[in-house]
């Protein structure tokens, strides 16, 4: 695979949208096709295969002409009747609760401060406490960059008859997940994160139990409805009109992600946040710059990192500096927008490419310190 870099238009490590490879932008130049036509099933097909391999699940993988949150939407809205209990550590979490509300759920959250991890009994509490039909949690929190064990927290809601609803948009494809195997009712994602698509697309897996009872759920909508897309899964199409363009592009990357394998494609995300990690620590002895990691060690995601500034100097300023040297890294989010800036580390890119961008963040931050006199040595 390429390096991401390569691309001739700045470099982009925000977390989402993520660099796309100028090969796989070219893929969407290609004519159209008819969707309802053969050679559309077929090249479905494939792109299904790819994305099976990539969720790890033998069950459908629906493709959906929206932005992630559409399927946050369709989850909530094909789950049965009955409150939704959310775990909330950041800003994209808090918005599955808000999601949930909005579609008129009894919303209970569990909410510890950004940055935060969950106590596995305080979720089993809660659950033994009062009857929720579903828990959601954010697999990668891409407001602070906290990984949680997703897979801890399905025997849990199964233990109390709640379905486990998973938001891995910044996760998937490039944070280990196996959907079937951690027995995940829901899982939804976005193409423009660690799958360095463009934007556009977004996919989700149902479990068989979830499309059967979602058959029951009354005043489901129509755009997102599962059972539709179930049914048309069957016969390599969507509902209605798919992105065939953006397919085109996704076709591409499926077939390269294959070739490099997701377990590989796990561990150079892996080894991407540890640089980025290494390089934080080594700021303060080699330029005196005290910077912080918003994720405690063991719970942090391996496509982003939000990464806190010291004293006086702001997001915006390190951001602009950073980007007058070639690289584009992401603003803080939500309570965090001026006190951090965060790194997505994800998608194509390498470690080397990754160590580039902070060379450049290293050289930008340590001239603003010397500016500003916070060098401490
Ligand atoms: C980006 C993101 C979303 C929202 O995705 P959209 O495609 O903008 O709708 C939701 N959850 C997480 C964890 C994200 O990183």
């Amino acid at each position: 695979m390429l390096p991401a870099e390569s691309a001739p238009f700045g470099t982009f490590f925000v977390p989402g949208p993520t660099e796309i490879r100028p090969e796989i932008l070219a893929q969407m130049t290609r004519p159209m096709i008819g969707h309802r036509g053969r050679a559309f099933e077929a090249m479905f097909a494939r792109i299904e295969a790819g994305l099976r391999d990539v969720f790890l699940t033998s069950r459908p993988v629906y493709v959906g002409a929206t932005s992630a949150t559409g399927f946050m939407e369709m989850a909530i809205r094909n789950a049965p009747e009955g409150a939704i209990l959310s775990l909330v550590n950041g800003g994209f979490s808090e918005r599955f609760a808000k999601v949930a509300e909005s579609c008129g759920r009894r919303v209970e959250r569990i909410v510890v401060p950004w940055g935060g991890t969950f106590n596995l009994d305080l979720i089993e509490e809660r659950l033994a406490a009062e009857k929720f039909i579903a828990v959601t949690v954010a697999h990668s929190e891409t407001s602070t960059g906290v990984l949680t064990d997703v897979r801890a927290i399905a025997p849990i809601a199964h233990l109390h008859g709640a379905f486990l609803i998973v938001d891995s948009v910044s996760g998937l494809g490039g944070a280990k997940l196996t959907v079937d195997e951690s027995g995940l009712d829901f899982v939804l994602t976005g193409s423009q994160k660690a799958l360095a698509l463009p934007a556009g697309l977004a996919f989700a897996v149902a479990s068989a139990e979830y499309v059967e009872r979602a058959k029951k759920v009354e005043n489901r909508g129509f755009y997102f409805d599962i059972v539709q897309y179930d049914s048309y899964a069957a016969k390599n199409q969507t509902p209605s009109t798919p992105a065939t363009s953006l397919l085109y592009a996704l076709e591409a990357q499926m077939g390269d992600i294959g070739r490099e394998g997701i377990e590989r494609r796990w561990d150079r995300h892996i080894a991407m946040r540890d640089a980025t990690i290494d390089w934080v620590k080594g700021m303060q002895d080699r330029r005196g710059v005290e910077l912080g990691i918003i994720a405690p060690e063991g719970a942090r995601s391996p496509t982003v990192t939000a990464i806190s500034l010291p004293a006086g100097m702001t997001a915006k300023e390190v951001r602009e500096a950073i980007t007058a040297r070639g690289y584009t890294v992401g603003g803080g989010y939500g309570q965090l927008a001026d006190s951090t800036f965060r790194i997505g580390h994800m998608g194509d890119h390498t470690v080397d490419g990754v160590k580039r961008c902070l060379h450049a963040c290293e050289t930008a931050i340590t001239e603003l310190a010397e500016r500003r006199r916070l060098v401490r040595v």
